[in-house]
Parts: C-alpha cells; sequence; structure tokens
C-alpha cells in the first residue's frame, strides 16, 4: 500500500480531525512501530507499520464511515455554503466525500446520518425505496381527528398527487386546568409558546420540498418546531444533545442495509 502523512493516517481511521489527531501526536500518544511519533508528516504504510493510538492499534481506514448526528437549528444541510453554517461542521471528521443523506431544513432539528456510502444514500432515498422518516411536530392550534384523518389518507399539498398516507398520532399539547381560586378552566400557558398549540408524531414515506411543514399547513395548523426522532431503523438517542454526533454503532450500520 502507499505511503501516507501519519495524521492522514489517523484521521482517515476515523480517530478525529486532522488537527484533533496533531494533537494527539503532539501528546506524544501516538507510536509507529512502538516508537512514539512527534512529525503530524511522518510516512506511514499500512501494510507495514504498526500504529498505536492511547495503548490501541489503529487499523486501517473502513471502506466506509457512518455518523448520527442531532442537527441543530440555524445550520443547512449541505457539504458547502456561502452563507450558512453546514451540518459537517459538527462532524468529528474531515474524512472526503462526507455529505448528509437528504436534508433537513435549516431551522429543523434531529437525527441526520452523515456517510461516504453513496449505495446506502441511494437505497434509503430513491423514490419508491424511501423509508419510514418520523418527526416530531408542534404545531400551532388543535388538531382535530379530522385532521389526523386527512394526514393518514393523503393531503392536498399543491403536487400531481395527494401525500401517500402518512401515520399521525398526537402526543401532546396545550391544556386546559381548573383554576384552584375561582373554580374555572384556565389555559396553562407554556413560555415562548401559543396558547393552543397540538404536538405529534408524523411518520412520512417520502420526501418532498418542505413535506411535514406542507402537510401540517394543508390541514390549517402551522409548524412551529420540527425535529426529526427516526430514520428507517435509525432513531435519535435521547442522550444525544443538540449539535453532538457520533459514529453509528455496527449494529445501527448492519441494521440500516
Ligand atoms: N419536512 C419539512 O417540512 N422539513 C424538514 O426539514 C423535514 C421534513
Amino acid at each position: 500500500a502507499k505511503a501516507v502523512r501519519l495524521d492522514k493516517f489517523l484521521a482517515d481511521a476515523g480517530k478525529g480531525t486532522r488537527s484533533e489527531v496533531k494533537k494527539f501526536i503532539q501528546k506524544g500518544q501516538v507510536q509507529v512501530n512502538g516508537t512514539p511519533a512527534k512529525k503530524p508528516e511522518l510516512k506511514v504504510d499500512q501494510d507495514k507499520d504498526v500504529v498505536v493510538l492511547a495503548g490501541e492499534t489503529v487499523g486501517a481506514a473502513p471502506e466506509f464511515v457512518y455518523y448520527l448526528l442531532n442537527k441543530p437549528a440555524g445550520c443547512v444541510s449541505a457539504t458547502e455554503d456561502r452563507n450558512d453554517r453546514t451540518v459537517m461542521e459538527y462532524v468529528p471528521s474531515d474524512r472526503k466525500g462526507l455529505f448528509p443523506v437528504g436534508r433537513l431544513d435549516k431551522d429543523t432539528e434531529g437525527l441526520l446520518l452523515i456517510t461516504d456510502d453513496g449505495m446506502l444514500a441511494h437505497e434509503l432515498l430513491a423514490p419508491g425505496k424511501h423509508v419510514d422518516k418520523t418527526y416530531f411536530v408542534r404545531v400551532e392550534g388543535n388538531v382535530t381527528p379530522e385532521a389526523v384523518a386527512k394526514l393518514e389518507e393523503g393531503v392536498d399539498i399543491g403536487e400531481a398527487k395527494l401525500t401517500m398516507p402518512a401515520k399521525a398520532e398526537i402526543v401532546g399539547g396545550s391544556f386546559e386546568e381548573t383554576d384552584g381560586s375561582f373554580g374555572q378552566t384556565a389555559r396553562v400557558r407554556r413560555e415562548n409558546l401559543p396558547e393552543v398549540y397540538t404536538e405529534l408524531h408524523l411518520t412520512i414515506h417520502e420526501g418532498k420540498f418542505h413535506q411535514v411543514k406542507r402537510m401540517m399547513e394543508a390541514v390549517g395548523t402551522p409548524v412551529i418546531y420540527l425535529k426529526r426522532i427516526s430514520m428507517g431503523t435509525l432513531t435519535l438517542p435521547d442522550d444525544l444533545k443538540k449539535g453532538e454526533c457520533r459514529p453509528l454503532t455496527e449494529k445501527e450500520v448492519t441494521e440500516l442495509k
């Protein structure tokens, strides 16, 4: 195999960004063939040299890498952008060829898969193969049983066809409570939320532009907050905070394929 720079070798093996792995090298945490390596530009050959980072042997770069990001609002689902931050800023790797699988709007949060495996991305996104995607949706207003039925049957969002049948389940919203002192009911106000709002889980099988927002608009209750919580077999872990990104586990990768 071709010899590559030590920092590149470590970064390609998924051990961190180039600047992160340079720090490991500077701190003396990297050994090559049993000797601490102090120079990031040292050439290593994966077939001949043994690279150890913090006591663990580092293998050659995997064919593909997979990351799960809890996308925060305020960044775009692209690899580059002139004006906005991109989701790639949150990925702890600068491996070439990484891209987000599908798009979440700039103001949408939640699960985003980032990989360099084009075949898998195609499998997940190709029309007709589209995997289920579930969103936590908060809308202004009251989602009636009629609206739920409509979402589940298909709604007109101005395309040639209605949306494909979805699954809609109401999971929360504003509620009334008895006012202790007067014995009357009053709406409980939550800070920064409209007086009447509804929260639901909406599962769709397609990925039209702004689909969830357009579906909710079509039934008269505009989206005020949107977060993806699952995509196919992948679910957003509760402990992955906004802006955090971690590699998929082997099990997650296997299930996804
Ligand atoms: N639907 C939307 O409207 N926006 C998203 O970001 C994802 C699905």
